[in-house]
């Protein structure tokens, strides 16, 4: 077989996001050896797009804010599905991550008395959001890349090699998590300028790979997030957790056509911006839903005296929680109420003088004059929802982030399910891969350095490479595996087919029919794709790299709809529009998808082709019951619009 280059490493960890960098710079602290592998270039991640900031009580803008409010709106905006115990330690920890942050050199933007300001945004009680102006992930990435060469010349003066210590690998694609029985072993994986496959071992892998939005037709993600790490778990017996809420940003751009789908940040909300009809009516004020309803605006006129002073006034509704926007513009649009291209209008031209926009919305400014030749100072945005991110994801311990299941296996950042619950809080992201990234290097290091101790560090399996080796090489000879079925696939078209099939039918309103319907169509492309093929060879062959990714999105997307189909209630990022309340009875309930046909649904198999059993397995799981003292954070009256009636019977006790 293949020949296969080989390093030894103690933490290998997979991304190169926020989470990713900041496992990495902690498990090099800690002692471990480090490698870091991403399938872009070092420093491009989805984390550099994120615009409108990090949420953390610091209480520089409002002294009231804290933790526990903190913790609170979490809870709130994931609808009590959180693990809770996850949403109290980001809480907790997240204003230590932004210090940490900027003594290592990021500059956020001041208050008038030079601290670190914060913004508002939905869900949000107090400004809460540090920010550089909309461009905060790229400060974020650009801190810890300094950090991360920093590092490194600290081990070029003590070894000779900056590499010695932490190594990043850039433009390089991992598709196999190694193991010995459970154990893991290291990564396979191959390198996307020349096709050449290579092996990490490593007793310790982190996975922070990030998104799955390129499995839906409309999204703000990039091509990188095809659910890579969502699909490395599971292949690797890990289960995920609650797949079914995916989040759907109420403002992407909706045109022209070719950037349908690009996010427009939620700070145009959080800075005064407020959402129209075609009529022109602020619609937002016919959606506030009944949990909310004490804690909005009900005219226009009190939403907006809330901008200048907080402590006296609701907010507008423009700033609920994005699950609510989304369902609410996609209900206008239904309606017949839309804008030209089949959005809303969202306007800050009349809400602020042009130089503040230009100033604090500097590349929302210049996204529309760039790509739809709009001047959001004169004029009205047309918005709509976009898919965005995933709530679901590996099923985590909350407080070491190892994956359930698989020992050494860790996960952090977007990929990792539970401290979102149903719905994420916009900022709440970028304080969730600090908080979580530096835990999941901790405890990949100390896992690392204990296999070590004991001599205990697992093997690599040659017969796995090699079989990783194969199925990497399937797409080039896809018509001779099966040569009486006819022509080859393209990755391509098969890549649209489920776009449209996961946006049409298990998108942001979900029906029963449709998702059984969808299910039938991944069972029919998970057949064609086993003959998904590509021509020439492997030096940067970006068809052959889309016919690998095309093994996860598909995994990813049974396990998105067969969650969905299962959950009959409407909650956070989940719509059904046969089952539209929250149901109470459904708030301890967990659902976990595992892998039911490792071997891939080989030809003949009756699972490849069958969508009633397809690969994924469901199971349903009663949630651990959030602790007293967390839960008396709340009044009772908010609790009993949330927690089931045992869940309630259990805190009176
Ligand atoms: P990412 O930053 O997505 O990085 C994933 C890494 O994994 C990349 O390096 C990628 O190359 C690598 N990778 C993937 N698959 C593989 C593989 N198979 N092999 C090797 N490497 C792989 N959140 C906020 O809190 N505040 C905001 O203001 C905000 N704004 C946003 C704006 C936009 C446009 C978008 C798209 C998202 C925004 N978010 C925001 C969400 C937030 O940016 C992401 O959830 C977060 O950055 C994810 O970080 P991560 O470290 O988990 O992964």
């Amino acid at each position: 077989m293949s020949v296969v280059d080989r390093q030894e490493w103690d933490v290998v960890v997979v991304g190169a996001g926020g989470a990713g960098l900041r496992a990495a710079v902690e498990a090099r602290e800690r002692g471990a050896r480090t490698a870091v592998i991403c399938k872009s270039l070092f420093g491009k991640a989805h984390t550099v797009m994120a615009e409108g900031g990090i949420a953390a009580s610091m209480g520089n803008v409002n002294s009231g804010d804290n933790w526990q409010v903190h913790f609170r709106d979490t809870m709130r905006g994931g609808k009590f599905l959180n693990q809770w115990r996850m949403a109290e330690l980001h809480a907790q920890e997240a204003p230590q991550r932004v210090w940490e942050l900027e003594t290592w050199g990021a500059l956020f933007d001041r208050t008038k008395d030079g601290r670190i300001s914060q913004r508002n945004f939905g869900g949000h009680e107090y400004p809460r959001l540090a920010h550089v102006g909309d461009r905060t992930g790229l400060e974020l990435i650009r801190t810890l890349q300094q950090k991360i060469v920093s590092l490194q010349q600290e081990d070029f003066r003590e070894t000779g090699d900056h590499e010695s210590r932490l190594k990043v690998f850039q433009e390089c694609t991992v598709t196999r998590v190694l193991q010995e029985d459970r154990k893991v072993s290291g990564v396979f994986g191959y390198e996307r300028e020349s096709g050449r496959f290579f092996v990490l071992q490593a007793p310790s892998v982190v996975i922070a790979t990030g998104g799955i939005g390129k499995s839906f037709k409309v999204t703000s993600n990039s091509w990188e997030y095809t659910g890579d790490g969502h699909a490395l778990a599971l292949l690797a017996g890990a289960p995920l957790l609650n797949m079914e809420f995916v989040q759907f940003h109420p403002t992407g751009m909706v045109w022209p056509p070719s950037v349908k789908g690009i996010l427009v940040t939620e700070s145009v909300r959080g800075d005064g911006g407020v959402l129209r009809n075609s009529e022109g009516r602020r619609f937002m004020f016919d959606y506030v839903p009944d949990v909310f309803k004490e804690k909005y605006a009900e005219s226009e006129a009190e939403g907006d005296r809330w901008y200048d002073d907080p402590d006296h006034n609701r907010r507008p509704p423009e700033l609920l929680p994005r699950d609510e926007v989304a369902r609410a513009i996609n209900a206008e649009v239904k309606e017949g109420r839309g804008s030209p291209h089949g959005g809303v209008f969202l306007d800050v031209s009349t809400r602020m003088p042009a130089e503040v926009i230009r100033r604090r919305l500097p590349s929302m400014y210049h996204q529309f004059k760039e790509l739809a030749d709009v001047d959001i100072t004169a004029e009205a945005m047309e918005v709509g929802p976009t898919c965005h991110y995933v709530m679901g994801g590996i099923a985590v311990d909350s407080d070491t982030a190892a994956a359930r299941g698989v020992p050494g296996l860790f996960a952090a950042g977007e990929v990792a399910g539970g401290m979102h619950g149903s719905n994420r809080l916009g900022g709440n992201s970028l304080s969730d891969l600090l908080v979580f990234g530096r835990r999941a290097g901790r405890y990949a290091a100390e896992y690392a350095a204990g296999r070590t101790a004991e001599g205990t560090r697992a093997r690599v399996d040659d017969a796995q490479v090699d079989a990783a080796a194969a199925e990497a090489l399937r797409p080039f000879s896809a018509e001779a595996q099966e040569p009486d079925a006819g022509p080859p696939e393209n990755p391509y078209t098969l890549h649209q087919e489920l776009q449209q099939t996961m946006n049409d039918l298990v998108g942001i309103i979900r029906r029963e029919a449709e998702m059984k319907q969808a299910l039938e169509k991944l069972a029919e492309l998970r057949v064609r794709a086993r003959r998904a093929g590509v021509e020439g060879h492997r030096q940067f062959n970006p068809g052959w790299h889309l016919a690998l990714d095309l093994r996860n999105m598909l995994l990813v997307s049974e396990c998105v709809a067969r969650a969905a189909l299962e959950r009959t209630e409407s909650r956070g990022g989940h719509t059904r529009e046969d089952h539209p309340s929250m149901d109470r009875r459904w708030r301890p309930a967990n659902l976990l998808c595992s892998l039911a046909d490792p071997a891939g649904g080989a030809a003949g198999d009756p699972a490849a082709t069958d969508p009633e059993r397809g690969r994924i397995a469901l199971e349903r799981q009663t949630t651990e019951p959030i602790r007293p003292d967390l839960l008396a954070l709340f009044d009772k009256e908010e609790l009993v619009k949330y927690l089931a009636d045992e869940e309630l019977e259990g805190r009176s006790e």
